[in-house]
Formats: C-alpha cells, sequence, structure tokens
C-alpha cells in the first residue's frame, strides 16, 4: 500500500507527541508533555462579546469570501503593534494573514524549496517546521542550539559544505530548548548570511512570553530583505481560530499570495474579524501581562522543584519566557527508554528525538509548564526525579 502514496508524504515524520498526548488522557499522569497555552487564559467572555459586535456591525458580509491577503484593519493593527512594541516599520502590505503561522512554514516551503536544497535547521528545533519543510524534501543542514543561540562553528560548518536556500530559526524562548538568542549570536548569524541566496524564517509565536532577562533585536532588523517573520495569535488570545501571519519583502510575497490562494484562497474573514474586535476592544497588553504572569511562576516552581528532586548530574535550561524548558540527561542515558519508566510513576514529557531531523537517540528531553499549577509542578517533578534516579541506579 505505500506505494500508493507520494513520495513526498513517506519521508514526513509523525508526531509523536500526539501519541504522547493519548498517554496524557489518563488524569492520574501528570503531564508535561503538551505545548499547549493554558485554556485558563483563553478570554472566552471577551471573544462571545466581540462575536456578537461583528454580528452587528458587518452583518452577511461576515460570511462572504474575502480578500487572500487578510483583513485590512486586523493587518494594520499587526503593523503598529510592531512599530509599538519593537519600532518596526512594517507596511500592511507586507503582512499576510494565514491559518496559524504553522501554515507560513508551508507556504514557505511550497514557493522556496525544490526537492534536495538545503534548509538550515535548529536541533533541536520546532517539529512542526520538520514536518512542514520534510513535505518539500529538502536536505536538513542541522545547526546545534545552546543557550546563546546557534552554535557558530557548527553553522559555519554547514555553510562551507553548502549554501542553504532557507534558515529556520526561533530566537525567543525556543520550542523546544526553551532558549534565546543573546545579541551578539543574532548579529553574527545574520553577518554569515547577509548577502546569501538564504531567506531567514524568524519564527516567533511566544516573543511576548518574556516573564525574565531584557529583549533582543529581531533579525528582520539585523537581516533586512532576507528575513521573513511568522506570528501567531496562538499564544496570546485563542489557537482554536488559527490565525497567524507572516511579514515578507514585496517579490517573495507575490509569490507567497500564489501559494496562499493555490492553498485555501484566504484563511477565515469571520475569525480575523473577531480577533481584530477583540483587540479593539480590550487591553492585550494587561491580558498577556496576566498569562506572563503565571507562566513565570510556573517556570521558577519547575526550575526549583528540579533543583529539590533531580540529581545533580542533570542539566537543563533556564529560559526567560515561553512554555519549555529542556533537560539534559547524564551518561547518554536514552530519554526514550526513561519515558518508559515515567509512564509507571505516572508523568510524562516529550522525549528529546522528534525534535532532531537525525535518526539518532537522545538524552534529551523537553518540559512544558504551561498548563501545569506549582503544587502539580512539585509532585510531577519528584517522580520523574524518582525515575531518573532509578535509571541511574542510584
Ligand atoms: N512555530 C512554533 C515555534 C510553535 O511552537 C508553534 C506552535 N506550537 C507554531 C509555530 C505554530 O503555531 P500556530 O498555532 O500559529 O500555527
Amino acid at each position: 500500500m505505500d506505494s500508493f502514496f507520494s513520495d513526498r508524504i513517506s519521508d514526513v515524520p509523525r508526531s509523536f507527541i500526539r501519541e504522547i498526548l493519548k498517554v496524557a488522557i489518563d488524569p492520574t499522569i501528570i503531564s508535561f508533555a503538551g505545548g499547549l497555552p493554558n485554556r485558563q487564559f483563553f478570554p472566552a467572555e471577551e471573544l462571545q462579546r466581540a462575536t456578537q459586535q461583528v454580528f452587528e456591525r458587518y452583518g452577511r458580509d461576515l460570511f462572504q469570501y474575502s480578500n487572500s491577503e487578510g483583513f485590512l484593519p486586523l493587518r494594520q493593527w499587526i503593523a503598529e503593534r510592531y512599530r509599538k512594541t519593537q519600532g518596526l516599520e512594517i507596511s500592511p502590505e507586507s503582512i499576510l494573514i494565514t491559518s496559524g503561522s504553522q501554515q507560513g512554514l508551508d507556504l514557505l516551503g511550497k514557493v522556496l524549496l525544490n526537492e534536495g536544497e538545503g534548509v538550515l535547521m535548529e536541533a533541536p528545533g520546532y517539529l512542526g517546521a520538520i514536518q512542514a519543510f520534510s513535505i518539500y524534501r529538502p536536505e536538513f543542514m542541522n545547526v546545534a542550539v545552546d543557550e546563546q543561540g546557534m552554535v557558530l562553528e557548527e553553522l559555519d560548518h554547514q555553510l562551507a559544505r553548502g549554501n542553504p536556500k532557507l534558515a529556520y530559526s526561533v530566537p525567543n524562548f525556543q520550542n523546544p530548548a526553551g532558549i534565546s538568542y543573546s545579541d551578539a549570536n543574532r548579529e553574527a548569524v545574520a553577518q554569515r548570511l547577509r548577502g546569501k541566496r538564504c531567506v531567514l524564517v524568524e519564527d516567533n509565536p511566544y516573543g511576548d512570553l518574556r516573564f525574565s532577562g531584557t529583549p533582543a533585536r529581531s533579525f528582520y532588523e539585523l537581516l533586512p530583505g532576507q528575513t521573513v517573520l511568522l506570528g501567531s495569535f496562538s499564544k496570546c488570545v485563542i489557537p482554536g481560530f488559527r490565525l497567524g501571519w507572516l511579514v515578507a519583502p514585496e517579490a517573495l510575497m507575490q509569490k507567497l499570495l500564489v501559494a496562499k490562494q493555490a492553498t485555501d484562497l484566504h484563511t477565515s474573514h469571520f475569525t480575523q474579524c473577531i480577533v481584530h474586535q477583540y483587540l479593539m476592544d480590550n487591553d492585550i497588553d494587561a491580558h498577556i501581562a496576566t498569562i506572563v504572569d503565571a507562566y513565570g511562576d510556573q517556570c521558577r516552581a519547575m526550575m526549583e522543584a528540579m533543583d529539590r528532586h533531580f540529581p545533580s548530574s542533570v542539566r537543563y535550561t533556564r529560559p526567560d519566557g515561553g512554555m519549555f524548558l529542556w533537560v539534559t540527561l547524564p551518561g547518554k542515558l536514552s530519554a526514550m527508554a526513561l519515558f518508559e519508566e515515567a509512564v509507571k510513576q505516572q508523568v510524562v514529557f516529550v522525549p528529546g528525538d522528534p525534535f532532531y531531523t537525525d535518526q539518532q537517540s537522545h538524552s534529551t528531553l523537553r518540559l512544558s509548564f504551561s498548563c501545569v499549577d506549582a503544587a502539580t509542578i512539585e509532585v510531577g517533578i519528584e517522580r520523574l526525579g524518582l525515575a531518573i534516579k532509578k535509571m541511574l541506579g542510584e
């Protein structure tokens, strides 16, 4: 039967995370696996009011086909927010509304990647990006990330091997590792790509979720004309509406627009209108501050619990924001093997393996702190500590 399906789908890895989520349905299991935003912060009543408002304001026009670029007032709001929060001058014409930023990844693959062309990929990197680009059968050129950002020796090594068409980066509170690129690292990466026939994708769904540290400069500023910015309403407003956007230079935008039309004509006009109305009538900064407070507290609770319950040979990242942190086990202990033991202890996480494009077994894992309160984090980390000690024979 396999030969019936296209070659392009055969190479795409399945989402191991979806398999884990099935295990995590058991209410006695504590899950640090799902990378979901906390449902407690979905602005349900405000969205209900916004929906009522748009019915009254737009009537039947709400249900009509719309333009492929996206709802202009929403694009104007996004442009204004870039100006206000980051000092970036971006015109609404450079913004395309997408069905989640995930679709932005697919559209970039469609427009830029021929089979076998190079994609610089963070290792570990966002599984959804690995999946989206895999469809176009590129050659992944992996570059490790550490607490500073991309490991420059590895970047240099890859650039000496070939010319990537596309470079993928999540410079703020990376999924999965929770790290952020330093200013110096961003400058060094930008300098290496400057002038090359390579588009850098700056995927920034977590940028607003900062609970410590200071913001660094955007690649969009450091590498103008070569950077595509991806943004999303998933983490700060609502993921289920599937609303994201991309910012691209004019020539690339023309092609992305064609790809968007070919894919789904346009993003849901109805949900764009609702979110725009919500943004007009509510204080989004206050809403984001509430989320950031909770995630910051939960992240600190997780780090403190790990200090108490994990063997000191276990290392982990200290995020300044976002929803994830990244653990490295000692002595090449397999995270997949630990997973089995952890399920017995009634706690789950995502083993690192799916976040790498190579087929090796890794001793790293991702923990998400967004959906678990501090008291549950304490219990879950204690259980995970026990599982690790058991695996280490301690
Ligand atoms: N990029 C990254 C780094 C993500 O973590 C996610 C969501 N998990 C996405 C993109 C996709 O987000 P969206 O809901 O906007 O499609």
